[in-house]
């Protein structure tokens, strides 16, 4: 390029019509893809040939938009994880709606940044949050962020519980300033990313007090207050108890009254992860099992499992708007308020004094678009719906005389495995892996993992709006073929 052509370029497209045919294609491309996709392969293995492609360095030169679209073709749209499809039941993950995908579109050409300043992103994503309170049963005063999953709000949530329970100024004098070694509890069931959170926060994990759980899979509630006890006699600060509005593995929920309960009389923040769970209240049905939950000091949940929300998603409400703020506000001169204009605060608080991110996305707008689309209601009747499918998939389990139900299923989660009479115990592990991996191989249906009273189990998470009860039965009809398969000696 010549020098004169390189100060006069910008990343504009050189010919907006150029640019309008490709979008219009890539709309067209994508829309049959996502109207197709249960006739796919829910996984396949990404062709070894393939892999060198991502090997390349970075292009210096251009290849056009029209090339870097069928570079998107030929390499990434036919290589998918799956987890749009209807058999996709892994870890606990949503398969997206196709018309938010477009709202992040439309987010992403608009481009806010919504760390502050008076500009409508910001009001979207305060209605937002505004919405996510009266979805959960929160208090309309409470103070609440998106963030970009549940991870990122259970650190939120245990941050501000940190800062609000040490009892002095932690933000200045470090956690060693304690007078008293802080002490947090949650389940043994409790999700890895809240003792992630208790590590990055300084308290440290052996600090965190694994609680045993029930039959259930529910905290125990005496060992809790045990726990709690025993700690105080050493001296040592109970700050956090963290209850699970469903557990990862088997959908469980702690008695979250008893918590709450437990929280107020001894003076401990109590911090709620309802990742996925926290949403089953939306079900008329079902919302029960979240009672207590709404009585939590801080509730983290996403958007992208439950609500089914392109990935990046969530949401994190603090019940006190001052523990909330006073635990990430900075006033550096570069981000002072001023009194009218751009740069003002609207009235409310920059979302950048509330988490630990300055710039941040238009996530919002898909959330603010969907509901606007398709209403509550319908987002509640898919929930109830997958919690009915999962019943469907225990009733299958229950009646198959080779399959055996490993826990509960409170929920979503139906967690089983194969058992044969001819298969020695000790082998059963080995036996129901390997069935799982040939599920995964031959793209016939996506269930993760987990141990259950240390035996592998077989566990279909079902957030996943597209799957029918006909693919459960393929499930089922798919792992007994491959038992006899692998009892066949193939
Ligand atoms: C998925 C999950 C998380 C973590 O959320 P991400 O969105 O994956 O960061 C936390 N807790 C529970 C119970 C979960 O299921």
């Amino acid at each position: 390029m010549k020098t004169e052509t390189r100060l006069n370029s910008n990343l504009d497209p050189e010919n907006w019509d150029d640019l309008r045919a490709i979008a219009h294609q890539m709309i067209d491309d994508i829309i049959d893809y996502t109207a197709n996709i249960g006739d796919e392969l829910v996984w396949k293995p990404i062709p070894e040939e393939m892999k060198s492609v991502f090997a390349q360095p970075v292009p210096t030169a251009a290849r056009g938009e029209q090339g870097a679209y069928q570079d998107f073709k030929d390499y990434v749209l036919c290589n998918p994880m799956g987890n749009i499809h209807p058999r996709f039941w892994g870890w606990v993950m949503g398969n997206g709606v196709p018309f938010a995908a477009f709202a992040d579109m439309l987010a992403s050409t608009l481009n806010p940044n919504l760390g502050g300043g008076d500009h409508v992103a910001n009001y979207v994503e305060r209605q937002v949050v505004d919405w996510c309170k009266q979805m959960v049963g929160y208090p309309a005063e409470s103070s609440g962020l998106l963030v970009s999953g549940g991870s990122m709000a259970n650190f939120i949530g245990l941050a501000v519980a940190r800062n609000a329970k040490a009892g002095f100024d932690i933000r200045s004098q470090g956690v060693s300033a304690a007078p008293a070694q802080m002490t947090v509890y949650a389940s043994t069931q409790t999700h890895s990313s809240n003792y992630k959170a208790i590590e990055q926060l300084g308290i440290g994990k052996d600090w965190m007090r694994f609680i045993p759980v029930d039959e259930h899979y529910q905290m125990d509630i005496q060992a809790l207050e045990a726990a709690i006890a025993a700690d105080k006699a050493a001296g040592y600060h109970p700050i956090c108890i963290i209850g699970n509005a469903a557990t990862t593995n088997t959908g469980a929920f702690d008695d979250l009254t008893a918590l709450a309960d437990i929280a107020e009389r001894e003076d401990i923040w109590f911090h709620v992860d309802g990742a996925f769970g926290a949403l089953a209240r939306l079900s008329p049905k079902y919302g029960d099992v979240t009672a207590g939950m709404e009585r939590a000091d801080s509730l983290a949940f996403d958007l992208h499992k439950w609500m089914y929300l392109p990935m990046g998603v969530a949401c994190v409400l603090i019940r006190k708007f001052e523990d909330h703020i006073s635990t990430f506000t900075v006033s550096p001169d570069y981000l002072s308020h001023m009194p009218r204009g751009l740069a003002s605060s609207g009235g409310h608080a920059w979302f950048g004094d509330l988490g630990l991110e300055l710039t941040r996305g238009f996530r919002a707008l898909k959330v603010w678009m969907s509901l606007k689309a398709y209403g509550l209601d319908h987002f509640a009747l898919q929930i109830e719906q997958d919690i009915e499918k999962a019943k469907y998939l225990e009733k299958l389990v229950t009646a198959s005389p080779h399959l055996e139900l490993l826990a509960d299923v409170p929920l979503n989660i139906v967690c089983f495995r194969y058992i044969h009479p001819d298969i020695p115990a000790d082998e059963l592990d080995d036996f129901n892996q390997e069935i799982m991996l040939r599920l995964h191989e031959r793209g016939l249906a996506v269930p993760s993992y987990t141990k259950l009273n240390g035996h592998f189990a077989l566990r279909v998470s079902i957030t996943n709006h597209r799957t029918t009860r006909a693919d459960l039965d393929l499930l089922v009809e798919g792992v007994y073929a491959i038992a006899d398969e692998i009892r066949g000696g193939n």
